[in-house]
């Protein structure tokens, strides 16, 4: 029998070792923590009862995930929420840009910037599966929908101060930014114009979801699946040597591929995996809170997630401060209050509140300050309702999973080399150019979030070799 050993148990190694499991393959994966999940764990941190993402917390990539959806996690437990509101992005005055899933809602709300609002994301989301089977595996591949790809292509390729540059009121604009934000790049760079492009798409197809019960309702219903399929999973065991198997998938970042296998690889796959640049990292900061907070514009008070810099300009003067390696006085703040659509997440009026700040890699400083003003600044009153808070920076996040290297939760930079050509320019990324040796994480395309697509994608080109 064909044996696997896949090193962590993120979401895309759980999504690797189910499809060789499911194959027939003999599968065991380890995991250096105490628990599984990787990015996808959930935990009571500082009130009892209330339960906080420890990491991942709105889930567009996953719902819209082609591999999710073939294995019917449903069986498993895993169940989507939607808060009424996907995302909103407050602007100083309480006014904000707001983003429902449902797209004619969403272009009355941004008034005269509405209809290039609909132009932009209309045929994004009428195709969304075909453009999403394109863009969640490698970027050299050929493909089914060519007509299509190239369309979006050529955009997502674009700033996303270029493709901002449809829309005249800071609502609009604002909104757009917080997508393309999630590059943690300067918004004046190529290819940041793609994650606005893919987040919009998936709002408008699929809505920004949570997962019932926590993130970790993710990584425990991939790994029912696993075990229901004959894997094995052992936690606290932190790979430092090459495991002896048929197969060994890394679902890790590509230092640690170097550390535990650079031996055995090809210069060809050395050389660009030791080139590996991480990205900016996070600081997070997770409050319960009482009484919710009392934002100034009411669709704030009912969005899954709030993106918090104000206008496109400031935004960007923060990212950019932030690649030059400074942190901002005013950071871009991400916020879910996941409770909303999961209320079981709360302890009576006390309500769990997830938020990070982008900051310089390594960043050293304690940002909670800075979450908690830029907070204020759209909803005064915010620190009297805070009843506890829990700071993790990027030493504690890189601490509890090696892969968040200086806090770098994207799997690597995302310039607009790293985010197509991970880790390395090939038509099958996932190899490292040895046999049975494969790469799935984060570093691989399609890159961060919770899809396992990564996994999937690599474990299915593992397959093939056999
Ligand atoms: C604060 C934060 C917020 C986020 N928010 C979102 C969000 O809202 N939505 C979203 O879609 N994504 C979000 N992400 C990103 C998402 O969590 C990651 O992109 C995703 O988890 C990557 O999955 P992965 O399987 O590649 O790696 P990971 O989930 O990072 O898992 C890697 C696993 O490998 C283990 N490991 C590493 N080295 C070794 C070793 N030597 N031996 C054994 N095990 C090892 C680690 O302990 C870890 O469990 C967020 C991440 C963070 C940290």
């Amino acid at each position: 029998m064909t044996s696997a050993v896949v090193v962590g148990s993120g979401p895309n190694g759980l999504s690797a070792a189910v499809v060789l499991a499911r194959a027939g393959v003999d599968v065991t994966v380890l995991e250096a923590e105490d628990e599984i999940g990787g990015g996808t764990r959930s935990a009571e941190l500082n009130v009892p009862g209330v339960l906080h993402d420890i990491c991942s917390a709105t889930h567009p990539t996953g719902v819209a995930s082609p591999f999710f959806q073939s294995l019917d996690l449903g069986r498993h437990g895993l169940e989507w929420l939607w808060p009424e509101v996907d995302a909103a992005h407050p602007i100083d005055g309480g006014r904000a840009g707001v983003m429902f899933r449902d797209l004619d809602r969403t272009v009355e709300g941004l008034g005269e910037d509405g209809e290039a609002w609909r132009s932009l994301y209309a045929p994004l989301a009428a195709h969304a599966d075909e453009l999403i089977s394109e863009i969640f595996g490698p970027l050299l591949h050929v493909p089914k929908h060519p007509i299509l790809l190239a369309g979006f292509g050529l955009r997502a390729l674009q700033p996303a101060s270029w493709i901002a540059r449809r829309w005249k009121t800071e609502e609009a604009r604002g909104l757009f930014a917080g997508l393309a934000a999630h590059a943690i790049h300067p918004l004046h760079r190529p290819t940041t114009g793609g994650l606005g492009l893919m987040f919009g798409m998936t709002s408008h197809s699929y809505g920004w979801p949570v997962a019932k019960g926590g993130s970790i309702a993710i990584a425990d219903a991939l790994a029912a699946d696993l075990l229901e399929h004959g894997g094995r999973i052992e936690t606290g065991h932190r790979v430092t040597e090459l495991p002896e198997a048929d197969i060994v998938m890394f679902d890790t970042a590509p230092a640690t591929v170097l550390q535990v296998a650079g031996h055995r690889l090809p210069g060809r796959v050395r050389r660009p995996l030791s080139r590996w640049r991480t990205g900016p990292g996070v600081f997070k900061v997770d409050f319960a809170v009482e009484g919710g907070i009392p934002w100034a514009n009411e669709w704030a008070a009912r969005a899954g997630t709030v993106h918090l810099g104000g206008t496109f300009e400031q935004l960007n003067a923060a990212e950019r401060e932030v690649h030059a390696g400074r942190m901002p006085e005013r950071p871009f703040v991400l916020l879910c209050q996941q409770y909303l659509a999961d209320p079981g997440r709360s302890v009576g009026d006390v309500h769990p509140v997830w938020t990070y700040a982008h900051v310089p890699t390594g960043y050293t400083g304690d940002a909670t300050e800075a979450i908690i003003r830029q907070v204020e600044r759209f909803a005064p009153g915010f620190r009297d309702r805070i009843v506890a808070q829990t700071t993790s920076g990027p030493a504690q996040l890189e601490a509890h999973n090696a892969n968040y290297i200086g806090g770098d939760i994207g799997g690597g930079a995302n310039d607009p080399w790293q985010l197509v050509m991970r880790p390395r320019m090939s038509p099958n990324p996932y190899s490292l150019g040895v046999k049975g040796l494969f790469i799935c994480s984060a570093s691989t395309p399609p890159g961060g979030g919770v899809h396992g697509m990564g996994g999937f994608n690599a474990a299915t080109a593992a397959l093939a070799e056999l």
